[in-house]
């Protein structure tokens, strides 16, 4: 397993074909047989570092930290999965109610055993706020996908993040909104 960013739908019941998301990856110039495609540094933030900086580094071969990290870069489209899955990580920490922002109390185990015995099963907050497991605000340290795909690097682990217009060709595209996790070794 590597430090991944991993891109997937909001609602975590949507299902995409991958070789649908592969061809659009593809189309969007985001990706070149696994690697950053032309338009890799316009669609996926580098720890804040101008897009140029980072279409100079990808054309460059030896050099920096940063250079040889995107150059360790992959991009890999995820099997759909038959329901939706727990995007988890290392870094994984507990949820917050989305109303009022407090963290919950519970065990998370206990948490995504009832989420996965009963997926509508609503979690409570002392708040009064109630939701869906996969509603709660995971920090995109965690998260709930059938369909996804993963930029693997060294620096994905919150160094990297999605652009707005990525997420926007996304939403259009898929015509559902998209949300990111972030996954370390
Ligand atoms: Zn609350």
């Amino acid at each position: 397993m590597q430090n991944s960013l991993v891109i997937h739908p909001q609602d975590e019941t949507v299902a995409i074909e991958p070789a649908a998301l592969d061809a659009w990856l593809i189309a969007q110039d985001l990706a070149r047989e696994g690697r950053p495609g032309p338009r890799f540094a316009e669609l996926i933030d580098v720890e804040g570092v101008s897009v140029d900086v980072v279409q100079r580094l990808l054309r460059q071969h030896e050099g920096a930290s940063l250079a040889e990290a995107l150059h360790a870069t992959a991009i890999r489209g995820a099997e759909l999965q038959p329901r939706p899955m727990v995007i988890v990580s290392c870094e994984m920490e507990s949820p917050c109610c989305r109303p009022c922002g407090s963290e919950y109390l519970g065990e998370l185990t206990d948490l995504l055993d009832a989420w996965w015995n009963d997926p509508s099963f609503q979690a409570h907050c002392p708040c009064g706020a109630h939701d869906r497991v996969p509603a709660l605000d995971w920090k995109h340290l965690s998260g709930f996908a059938r369909t996804s795909f993963a930029i693997e690097s060294p620096l994905a682990f919150v160094g990297m993040t999605p652009t707005a217009k990525l997420l926007d060709a996304l939403r259009a595209w898929a015509d559902t909104p998209w949300t990111w996790t972030w996954t370390a070794l």
